[in-house]
């Protein structure tokens, strides 16, 4: 029986990634997926962001990041002939005078300065941003691999699984490698127990509203126009898994829109967070050709390329994944 290159567990945005880059090498795989209606990646409004946090700090790596997600989603773009990337500035309104002076300190700094386009008496817009149409990816991408029977509606339980010294079986099919992508569901399944994932719950709203703002907001929360009179707004972050519901930023968007919008739909879903808020990328202990892509915590759009780049790389071609974002880190 012909082994096939990769098992692929999970089609949220980090197994999704994964796929494409084996595709682009013209590696064999199978992507399943248990069609799960509220995961992470369903929940996510997309952005990509290069000033993150309430102290406004430049995200890890972002330019290679930046770099990498421009080509990637261009590419899966160009073969699903679909519109997924969407480049957008993003404006900050001040609160008050001390914001307008942080934000002129910050525009004296080469790190800052390329992601800054233009600070006036009200706001800071800054660029280097914009958002991925997750649903679209996610959808169109899963159409695709399904018409080249390369994908399958499945549930992965371990006990399936047949561990030989050089493949896996696994329902009938033989696998040089499986790369488990189930985000926090990895709890339960415990493949690889020795690392920790964090629960940070969260959701985001979907509104009709009659406002021209081409601009992503950011003013705590996130307000991004996806198209005419339609705004996808969030998020909310809880350390647990329970849906608190919508309230939260329905009262929020309010502060902004008044009473004038109407809510079309409300969305939960479960990130998987890391301790040190990085992604977890790497090797089993026992298992060599068992891999994980994890713990994309909030910035999933933007870390996803570059991680499954990075472990592509190392399965094939032995290059080293950064010391931050290795899972070798939680090993003593
Ligand atoms: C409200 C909210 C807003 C967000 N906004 C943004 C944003 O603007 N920008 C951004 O970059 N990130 C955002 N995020 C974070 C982003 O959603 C995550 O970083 C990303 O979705 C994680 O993707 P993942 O593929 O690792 O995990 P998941 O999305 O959790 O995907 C895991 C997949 O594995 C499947 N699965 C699980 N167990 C099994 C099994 N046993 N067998 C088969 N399949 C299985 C699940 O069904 C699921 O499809 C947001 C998250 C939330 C909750």
């Amino acid at each position: 029986m012909k082994k096939i290159d990769f098992l692929i567990v999970g089609q949220g945005i980090s197994g999704t990634s994964f796929a494409w880059r084996a595709y682009f090498a013209k590696q064999s795989f199978i992507i399943i997926d248990n069609e799960k209606s509220v995961t992470a990646s369903k929940a996510a409004l997309g952005i990509y962001n290069p000033i993150t946090g309430r102290k406004f700090n430049i995200s890890w790596n972002y330019n290679n990041l930046l770099n990498e997600l421009n080509e990637f989603y261009s590419d899966v773009e160009n073969k699903l002939n679909v519109n997924i990337l969407h480049k957008k500035n993003i404006f900050r309104p001040f609160k008050n005078s001390s914001d307008n002076n942080e934000w002129n300190v910050r525009l004296s700094s080469n790190r800052y300065q390329k992601f800054i386009k233009e600070i006036n008496e009200v706001g800071v817009l800054t660029k280097g941003s914009g958002y991925v149409d997750v649903k679209k990816y996610l959808l169109k991408s899963k159409k695709y691999f399904k018409k080249n029977n390369r994908y399958f509606c499945d549930t992965f339980k371990s006990k399936d699984l047949g561990i030989s010294n050089d493949f896996f079986s696994y329902k009938n099919k033989k696998f040089r490698n499986i790369i488990m992508c189930t985000g926090i569901d990895e709890k339960n399944i415990k493949s690889f127990n020795q690392i920790k994932l964090d629960s940070v719950s969260g959701n985001s709203i979907l509104i009709k509203c009659e406002n021209k703002t081409s601009h992503i907001i950011n003013k705590g929360i996130n307000i991004l126009p996806i198209n005419k009179n339609k705004f996808h707004i969030g998020s909310t972050y809880y350390q647990n898994v329970i849906d608190e519901g919508p309230d939260e930023l329905i009262s929020k968007t309010k502060q902004k829109f008044e009473d004038n919008f109407t809510l079309i739909k409300s969305m939960f879903g479960i990130r998987s967070a890391s301790n040190d808020r990085r992604p977890i990328i790497g090797r089993h202990k026992h298992n060599k050709r068992m891999y994980i892509i994890n713990a994309m915590g909030s910035k999933g759009v933007s870390q996803a390329p570059y991680c499954a780049k990075k472990l592509f790389n190392f399965i094939n071609n032995n290059e080293n994944i950064d010391d931050e974002i290795n899972i070798d880190r939680f090993r003593s």
